[in-house]
């Protein structure tokens, strides 16, 4: 029999807690946010500060990609090519890849993770999120998102 069960709360516990993405939606990220419209935000999230790293976070709480709107489904696509393009211009990244899981906190949203020239093989496709930690330079994240939101501006 497990013992572990405070670690691991019953899913009605765990939704009585704020969700984190929505907290981060009323916050100030690290240099700001780079884009908004009326239905998403995009920003540095806390733990993800690696040059160029984006979260692009639906500002509606919806936990699946199944559930969202017809107008949130039609315009993530003009939006997440807007942002990866800045995140090419201003980073130089040979790669933007978009990463959604949900895991951590069920509320949408997508991560665009620049992938520069200087990243290993070994760290490249499925195997940069586990190795995130060693890229996490704050100070360049933050250089980097100002850049990004310069970036969105000039193309807008
Ligand atoms: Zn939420």
């Amino acid at each position: 029999m497990s013992s572990n069960a405070s670690e691991h709360p019953e899913p009605a516990a765990a939704n009585a807690e704020r969700c984190g993405l929505c907290a981060y939606l009323d916050s100030s990220p690290l240099a700001g946010w780079v884009y908004e419209d009326d239905l998403w935000k995009a920003g540095i999230y806390p733990t993800n500060e690696v040059p160029g790293w984006i979260a692009l976070v639906l500002r509606r709480h919806a936990e699946a990609t199944s559930e969202l709107r017809e107008d949130e489904a039609r315009s993530l696509g003009p939006a997440l090519a807007r942002l990866s393009g800045a995140i090419e211009q201003a980073t130089g990244a040979e790669r933007v890849y978009l990463q959604v899981y949900g895991e951590t906190f069920r509320h949408w949203h997508v991560l665009l993770s620049a992938r520069g020239a200087e990243i290993p093989l070994e760290h490249r496709h499925a195997a940069f999120h586990p190795h995130m930690a060693e890229y996490v330079d704050v100070p360049a994240a933050a250089a980097a998102g100002r850049r990004i939101a310069d970036a969105l501006a000039a193309r807008a």
